[in-house]
């Protein structure tokens, strides 16, 4: 789980949330010398996915995504699955400014059409980031269902895979994202997916700024273990 890769500007709040150009390509090269090969997050369990599939997320649709994460992950033969928030395409992360954060410029709907074109993985991570368990049920509902009508209306590959924003999520959330018409869901919770994990809730590796290589690789056998 990824959230902006590139330049961190000066009086960043979450700075674990900005991974450096250097880093990055550092915790890719190790990826491909463990022999992991990228994998759409909704093909993880189709017969054709890779022996050692990993799929490579992106919450909230940074325009970083595309002008620095993007050129990296093509170069190196990976792929990309982001997150962007369907009504705030083309502005600003202001989930996280009102509470002080910098601001970060989100993709807009040409560059989210590009990275469709390209082949990247696009799913939803609803209308305004809200917290499905704070908002009610009504309001969750529509934010789980419209913003993939939101993102089917713009791009050409199907909409299979939903993400909790903050991570935070209920019973009757999965129930809304089954019936939204969502395949999968991603949890922050840490660890590997098998044939037994819950596609509504699926494991995730959160990588930060300070995730060196050796670190990426402690974490992978840690969550390894966890399944
Ligand atoms: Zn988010």
């Amino acid at each position: 789980m990824y959230h902006k890769v590139g330049p961190m500007p000066p009086g960043t709040k979450l700075r674990a949330h900005y991974v450096s150009l250097r880093r990055f390509s550092g915790q890719l090269r190790l990826l491909r010398l463990l022999k992991f090969q990228w994998c759409r997050v909704a093909d993880l369990w189709s017969p054709e996915a890779p022996d050692r599939a990993i799929a490579l997320t992106f919450d909230d649709g940074y325009r970083n995504f595309l002008t620095h994460a993007w050129p990296i992950l093509q170069a190196g033969g990976m792929g990309g699955t982001v997150f962007p928030v369907t009504r705030l395409l083309g502005c600003e992360n202001s989930w996280d400014t009102a509470n002080g954060e910098r601001p970060e410029p989100l993709l807009t709907i040409e560059e989210l059409k590009e990275l469709d074109r390209a082949g990247a993985e696009i799913g939803s991570h609803t209308q305004t980031h809200a917290d499905l368990v704070a908002v009610d049920p009504g309001k969750a509902r529509l934010e789980i269902e419209q913003s993939r009508r939101d993102l089917q209306a713009i791009l050409t590959q199907p909409i299979d895979v939903f993400c909790y924003p903050y991570g935070r999520k209920s019973a009757e959330s999965e129930r809304l994202v089954t019936e939204a018409g969502y395949r999968f869901a991603t949890s922050t919770i840490g660890g590997w997916n098998t044939e037994s994990t819950n596609p509504l809730e699926l494991r995730r590796t959160n990588v930060r700024r300070d995730t060196s290589p050796s670190v990426l690789l402690f974490k992978l056998l840690r969550d390894r273990k966890r399944g």
